[in-house]
């Protein structure tokens, strides 16, 4: 069988359903192919769900540019269409002197990426927000949150497929080759088949490098390496120790062990980070040793014997434990010169943050 359809989104998580949802929008023939049985089976339903301010990253960068811009888009989507969030707001804890600098460098930063309600607080006063917190000084973020990230999915899916598109499930992308004014792609799942398409929009998540080996005509050189940087998580059983997130000083690969609240009020801590070569989800009980020293330099009444290994989920990193991190890449035509196709590569977080304006940058920046 052969179809023929304007643009094709590969992947079914937050981005690939944001970039569908968006082009549909714009007026756009969409087909959504996702390898999984369901939508969000990949990172999108292996993450800490929070809402980002845009601190941490690098003027100038994607992630900074996307996540301020997507945490306004978010939350107003979420207003919108009844999607459950929480501005819980978050401290950055400073747990010795050196910390304080850290911290101050964060505060500048922020700053610098246009994140201005952030607040400096000494120890006393973030006590007061937080009683059973160790800290010198503390960063208040009142702009994080947290959201319920499956009902964003589905409140995108549900305006994708109310302009048009359709999503198929256990479809997945095979290879591609480029033909004349676009691509013909190779499915596989139950009912192999063949589709041709104008655009191409790669959202494959950890498979994304794989995707793209697999499109014929792309010079090789615009494919980075995947790496897998595996963050587990454990679930206290207790009542939740604070009522706002809380998160150490920053750490190379990830934000540090942090507490985060699920929507239902239950703490979460995690996630840690260990390099992995496969994808395995599997959470070993034997990590709980670090976490509990991590999380004690800042809540040191944590009983022992309280952490269950909960879960886990996998950073699609594209450089490794000894470079210095990554920004999205979003490459495009003007980037590799392949007319309609567009790869996303290293939407690590804040990617749930950002998605509706990734999407947006996909569809005004990109292919117009
Ligand atoms: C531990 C962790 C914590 C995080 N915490 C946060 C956070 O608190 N806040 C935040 O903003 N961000 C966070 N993130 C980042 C965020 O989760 C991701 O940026 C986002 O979910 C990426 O979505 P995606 O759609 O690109 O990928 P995915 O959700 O993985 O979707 C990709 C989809 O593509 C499908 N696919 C793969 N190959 C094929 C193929 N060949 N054909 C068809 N389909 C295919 C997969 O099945 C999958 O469904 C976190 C990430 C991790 C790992």
């Amino acid at each position: 069988m052969s179809v023929d359809i304007e643009c094709v989104v590969v992947g079914a998580g937050v981005v690939g359903l944001a970039v569908a949802r968006a082009l549909a929008l714009s007026g756009r023939e969409v087909i959504v192919v996702e390898a999984g049985e369901g939508i969000g089976v990949g990172i999108s339903s292996r993450n800490s769900e929070v809402i980002h301010a845009g601190i941490y990253y690098p003027s100038g960068s994607l992630k900074a540019q996307l996540c301020v811009e997507g945490k306004q888009r978010l939350y107003a989507f979420c207003d919108e269409r009844g999607v459950d969030y929480r501005r819980l707001g978050k401290l950055i804890v400073a747990t010795d002197d050196d910390q304080r600098a850290a911290l101050q460098r964060l505060l500048e930063q922020g700053l610098r990426n246009g994140v201005d309600d952030l607040q400096w607080l000494d120890a006393a006063q973030a006590q007061s927000l937080e009683p059973e917190l160790s800290c010198v000084a503390a960063l208040w973020s009142p702009s994080t949150g947290i959201v319920d990230s499956h009902g964003l999915m589905l409140a995108l899916q549900a305006d994708a497929e109310a302009s048009g598109a359709s999503i198929v499930f256990h479809t997945p992308l095979l290879a591609a080759r480029c033909i004349e004014q676009g691509f013909e792609l190779q499915m596989g799942g139950a009912q192999p088949m063949t589709l041709s398409c104008r655009e191409l929009i790669n959202c494959a998540g950890l498979s994304a490098p794989e995707v793209a080996r697999g499109i014929e005509g792309l010079p090789s050189q615009h494919i980075p390496t995947a790496r897998l940087s595996k963050g587990s998580y454990f679930s206290f059983s207790g009542r939740a120790p604070f009522r706002h997130l809380v998160y150490p000083a920053p750490e190379s690969a990830g934000l540090g062990v942090h507490m985060t609240l699920d929507l239902g009020g239950q703490a979460r801590f995690g996630p840690d980070v260990e390099w992995i070569e496969h994808i395995d989800y599997r959470v070993d009980p034997r990590r709980a040793d670090g976490f509990y020293q991590a999380i004690r330099r800042y809540w040191p009444g944590l009983p022992d014997d309280s952490l269950q290994p909960a879960y886990s989920g996998i950073r699609p990193k594209i450089t490794g434990p000894t470079e210095p991190a990554a920004d999205f890449i979003i490459s495009g035509p003007a980037e590799h010169g392949v007319p309609g196709l567009v790869n996303l590569f290293g939407i690590e977080s804040p990617g749930l943050t950002s998605c509706l304006a990734l999407a947006d940058q996909i569809v005004s920046r990109t292919l117009d």
